[in-house]
């Protein structure tokens, strides 16, 4: 028997729709490049929307059709989300850091019919826009006055656009299950993949983010989303910060200045922010060298990759909890959050900072579970190490038009590619990514521990321990450090020392090599293909 309950399907339009009668006072707020401090409120922007969506009416596109963006966190981007997502196309956000050539790719394998482009983005698609002849017209996010010479074919301006649409829009009926967003999540080998959202994941996950022990959101937040918008939806701020009632300040292109951060912070009187770890240590380090506090912001999201210890207790100094978040393109991106249930005084100083740098415990939608090399699942003792597996509704089930992968290999689970620790309360820790890990004599070592020993040392700015060739014990860790503006004087003796009685005496790197810098990926994750290359003829020393 069935439940007698009405099937409203869950599309990202009643986000929308509710944000603009319920919270239509709420503010956003934006950096943007011909505004410092834009600001309007949410009847503001779903009003623009409605004209936006019947300006591209206009362009005759079908249900389904893609429509990308190259763009920074602000109203504009924000608009061209909903705009093009509950007319029954695809926004597909592409990520600016990307060489040309992926752009491209993605761009024709995506099939964009369109592009909204910031104007700071124009050389790179202007040197790619021949190699995409797909595409029928580039939006500039601009207003006419600024509207950049440019020898793009059929260039429009985004405040044209939509001033030639009017207020009025009948949003169509969708299915719960059409595709809303596009992202394509940059592996370090092999072309980029598509992970196509659907409006009923993207629904799903804005919820599963707004419980008190993930972001904790509500209309009492102002959030700043540092997170790119081109990166996993900016981690579903764009529909959860609606959703709540949650006032928004969007960074523009100024995500990595510690300066304007912190004016938008105690401008705007933010409360909660997401971003990865480097954007943390820019703001920290303004922090430091200007004086300022940052009194509001009650909490952070830290996430896309390891938190060192020392920013989170930076953060302690400013008043500002720290919780690591955990997950993936693929994932939409949230899996699991540390909100830690323990206290400093309850547990202890020492076994208190290992808890708060695991990745927390999923959240409530997100199943998983740890396997070893043939596939038998490992106990959640804290111990077992094991390919990490997820499933669930916000969890993709296959990639954008490709047939099969690895990572779908086991029916109804998907591989994430990171190994994991799993303790008995729920607590996932990351250990390595499953191609980085390194097996001394047998056993493994956890590179991203390591590192995360490496990165408290007061004259380190950044390290990375590769796996490398061992005749004794077949791989031992090489530590490779960036030293810091105080760390001139490091010598590898120092840094070796700095590991006694931190880790396990056999888990101590076997050597030290320092470098000007280390290499990246487009999301700003360590590149270890690359390190592992740069490192194949190293010897380590008798
Ligand atoms: P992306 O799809 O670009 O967001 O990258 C996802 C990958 O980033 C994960 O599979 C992890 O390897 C890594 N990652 C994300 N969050 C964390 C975290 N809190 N700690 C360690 N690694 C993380």
């Amino acid at each position: 028997m069935n439940g007698l309950m009405m099937d409203v399907p869950l599309t990202i339009t009643s986000i929308m729709q509710h944000a603009e009668k319920v919270n239509g006072d709420v503010e956003i707020v934006s950096v943007t490049g011909d505004n410092p401090r834009h600001r309007y409120t949410y009847r503001d922007a779903f009003r623009r929307t409605r004209q936006l969506a019947n300006a591209i009416a206009g362009w005759g596109l079908a249900s389904g059709d893609r429509i990308a963006t190259l763009a920074w966190n602000d109203y504009r981007h924000f608009e061209t989300y909903y705009a093009s997502a509950c007319s029954g196309y695809v926004c597909h956000t592409i990520n600016p850091r990307l060489f040309p050539e992926q752009v491209a790719y993605i761009i024709n394998h995506a099939e964009d019919q369109y592009v909204f482009l910031d104007p700071d983005f124009l050389p790179l698609v202007e040197g790619v826009a021949a190699e995409c002849p797909g595409v029928k017209g580039w939006v500039i996010l601009t207003t006419e006055e600024r509207m950049p010479q440019t020898s793009l074919p059929n260039a429009i301006c985004y405040e044209s656009l939509v001033a030639s649409g009017g207020e009025t829009f009948v949003w169509p009926q969708l299915d719960e299950n059409a595709a809303c967003a596009l992202c394509y999540t940059s592996g370090t080998t092999g072309n980029p993949k598509g992970v196509l959202y659907s409006h009923r994941s993207t629904m799903l996950h804005a919820y599963a983010t707004m419980m008190p022990d993930a972001l904790g959101l509500s209309s009492r937040d102002v959030v700043l989303p540092i997170v790119p918008m081109f990166h996993v939806n900016a981690w579903g701020n764009p529909y959860a910060c609606p959703m709540a009632g949650a006032k928004i300040v969007f960074p523009g292109s100024k995500m990595g200045d510690g300066a304007t951060l912190a004016a938008l912070i105690n401008e705007e009187g933010v409360t909660l922010s997401a971003g990865v770890p480097t954007v943390w240590l820019g703001l920290l380090a303004h922090l430091k060298q200007s004086g300022e506090r940052v009194e509001s912001l009650q909490r952070i999201i830290v996430g896309g990759a390891a938190c060192p210890l020392s920013v989170m207790e930076d953060f302690d100094r400013y008043g500002v909890e720290s919780r690591v978040g955990w997950g993936m393109t693929e994932m939409s991106p949230l899996g699991s959050v540390n909100a830690s249930t323990a206290s400093r005084e309850e547990v202890g100083e020492e076994k208190f900072a290992k808890l708060r740098l695991k990745a927390g415990r999923p959240i409530f939608g997100v199943e998983m579970k740890i396997v070893d090399d043939e596939g038998g699942e490992q106990p959640w003792d804290g111990v077992a190490f094991g390919s990490l597996k997820v499933r669930g509704p916000w969890v993709c089930s296959s990639y954008f038009k490709l047939d099969g992968s690895d990572a779908h290999a086991e029916e109804g689970w998907f591989e994430t590619g990171d190994v994991a620790t799993i303790d008995p309360d729920g607590y996932m820790a990351i250990t390595d990514r499953t191609k980085d890990v390194i097996k001394s004599g047998g056993e493994w070592i956890s590179s991203i521990d390591v590192e995360n020993v490496a990165t408290d040392h007061p004259k380190v700015a950044e390290a990375a321990v590769i796996g490398h060739f061992h005749p004794k014990w077949s791989e031992r860790p090489l530590l490779v450090v960036v030293r810091n503006a105080d760390g001139e004087d490091l010598t590898a003796e120092e840094m070796l020392a700095w590991f006694d009685g931190k880790i396990a005496k056999w888990w101590t790197p076997e050597a030290v090599e320092f470098v000007e810098e280390l290499p990246h990926t487009a999301t700003g994750k360590l590149q270890k293909v690359a390190l592992r290359e740069k490192f194949k003829d190293y010897a380590f020393p008798q």
